[in-house]
């Protein structure tokens, strides 16, 4: 198989290089996720923005994880508990407020996980 050559990123400012079809590098691999750059127009289904609004509520917008530990901190952000990478759902069991620096945790945690295998 000829290997592609490789094209600058797609995102602005960027200098990387990458030979990945939607076109950015490791880096910015998230700016090409559909659902992440479509403003909330699901047909039919709740947008994710009510759905972490109501999580929020559920859980006083306060950091699950923190409370666990017995810390009280306000959350920053709705995160899925289970990550969908691993077969999570956005059922609302399945979501719980965060503050960011729980999530920066949890994020790398995942990411050795993943990269484990
Ligand atoms: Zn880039
Ligand atoms: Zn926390």
């Amino acid at each position: 198989m000829p290997s592609k050559p490789p094209r600058p990123c797609r995102a602005p400012a960027c200098g990387n290089k990458t030979t990945a079809s939607h076109g950015y590098c490791e880096e910015h691999e998230h700016l090409h996720k559909p659902w992440a750059t479509r403003k909330g127009s699901g047909r039919g289904g709740r947008p994710w923005r009510r759905k972490r609004d109501a999580v929020m509520r559920r859980d006083k917008g306060l950091c699950q994880p923190c409370l666990k530990n017995n810390r009280v901190t306000p959350a920053a952000q709705v995160d899925h508990i289970i990550p969908k990478a691993e077969g999570g759902t956005d059922a609302d069991s399945n979501l719980q407020a965060i503050c960011k620096a729980c999530h920066d945790v949890k994020t790398q945690t995942e990411a050795k996980r993943a990269q484990q295998g």
